[in-house]
């Protein structure tokens, strides 16, 4: 029981444009449906994040890569390689403010791509710039439901993701590895599994300093009708960005809850002891970073409940960045708007609009109280934790939010 085999090495975002194979590929690679919530059966799209794991292996007979303990090929026991956790994202343009916020945990990122429709859609166009500002470089791009097109179709298509590659977004096509497969039919996944073995690298984490997580989720454990004296208390998921927490341990949750006095709205950071842990499904004593991590807290599950502390920030108590209520940014702007059909240009920001941002996994609206050439000052509606020198991505509502470029904290 090496603890080194039960926490995932690195955070793979799956992203690209709504209905393109992302879940499902996801399924093919992890067994796992992370399309769970009653809405999101219902309506057939992913809206929240979801999240699995799995393990890289290779056959040592016949060298084939899969996700299988015995080789799909020839039966043999395979080797294990590596332990990964995929962030499965909405790709709906509406969900743009959750595919960000997932972006933030996101060390590297498969883009997925049908290949029976013209690339680049909107949304791949968008998830990509998402992931530029961000600055996750390391990316596969998967073309998927090979098996609907001829391979006349298939070739075509490839040269269209060669071409959008190069033109638009930050990546090398020389560099860039592009693997047809179906996700429905399984079709050529050892060859994407051997590319994220030797593509992708684990981030190096800093285990010495104090431990900090991102919160991407959080949630109420408890089935309907639990007697009081049997609820469990709250749940908060994320990613571990330094440092490492024990069951025992003491943390801290910023901004934390909001509370009203004598008419005054402030935030207070929330104290509580880690009474479980898991990296992904699997019970841990200790959890340190890679992959996602669920910490089972002793605190009011109506406080958890609906993702209501996701993008806040949990640690060691007393070591976390300050809360801001204001942001000083250092900002540079797209030259057009993605994620729109027709062709637009990115305005200038100006005083009083009103701006959404993504900080770390935090999203949060803030209206602009002072814009000079390429700063500005926003005043935000809901607090976030932050440390100077972080990233901020930026979008205007331009008929909904849409990603028009990214920031710096100055102060
Ligand atoms: P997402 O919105 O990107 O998560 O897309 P889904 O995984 O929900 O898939 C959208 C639809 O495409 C579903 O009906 C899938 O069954 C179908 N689909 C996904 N991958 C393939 C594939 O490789 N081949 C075919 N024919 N259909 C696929
Ligand atoms: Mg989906």
């Amino acid at each position: 029981d090496d603890e080194r085999f039960q926490q995932a090495e690195m955070n793979i975002g799956m992203v690209g444009h709504v209905d393109h194979g992302k879940t499902t590929l996801t399924k093919a690679l992890s067994g796992v449906w992370t399309d769970t919530h009653s809405e999101e059966t219902r309506r057939g799209i992913s809206i929240r994040l979801g999240y699995a794991d799995t393990v890289l292996t290779r056959c040592p007979e016949c060298d084939t890569y899969s996700v299988e303990e015995k080789c799909p090929e020839c039966g043999a026991e395979t080797e294990w390689l590596r332990r990964v956790s995929f962030v499965d994202s909405p790709g709906h343009e509406t969900l743009m403010a959750t595919m960000l916020s997932g972006a933030a945990i996101m060390d590297a990122a498969i883009l997925v791509i049908a290949a029976n429709e013209p690339c680049p859609q909107p949304q791949t166009r968008e998830h990509l710039m998402a992931l530029e500002i961000i600055g996750t470089e390391d990316v596969i791009v998967v073309q998927n439901k090979i098996d609907l097109v001829t391979p006349e179709e298939a070739r075509e298509h490839y040269e269209q993701i060669v071409q959008f590659l190069e033109e638009e977004t930050h990546l090398d096509p020389d560099k860039t590895p592009i693997i047809p497969v179906s996700a429905q039919h399984k079709a050529n996944l050892d060859v994407l599994v051997e590319a994220m073995y030797e593509h992708f690298e684990p981030p190096e984490y800093d285990l010495d300093a104090p431990f900090r997580m991102y919160i991407a989720r959080s949630f109420d454990v408890n089935k309907p009708g639990t007697r009081p004296s049997d609820l469990k208390g709250g749940v908060i998921g994320g990613a571990i960005v330094q440092g490492e927490v024990e069951i025992g341990d003491e943390i801290e949750i910023r901004p934390g809850i909001r509370v009203e006095r004598y008419g005054r709205t402030e935030w207070e950071p929330v104290y509580t002891e880690v009474v479980s842990l898991h990296a992904n499904v699997t019970p841990v004593e200790r959890a340190r970073p890679g992959g996602l991590v669920g910490i089972g807290t002793k605190l009011d599950p109506t406080m958890t409940k609906a993702d209501r502390l996701s993008g806040q920030v949990a640690g060691e108590p007393d070591t976390l960045p300050p809360v801001r209520h204001e942001l000083l940014l250092e900002v540079e702007l797209l030259e057009r708007v993605v994620g729109t059909e027709e062709e637009r240009k990115v305005e200038p920001i100006r005083t009083n609009e009103v701006l959404m941002l993504t900080v770390g996994t935090a999203t949060t609206v803030g209206v602009v109280t002072s814009a000079r050439d390429d700063e500005i000052e926003i005043k935000l509606k809901q607090p976030v934790c932050a440390e100077e020198g972080d990233r901020v991505a930026i979008s205007r509502r331009i008929q909904r939010w849409r990603l028009i470029g990214h920031g710096v904290i100055k102060g």
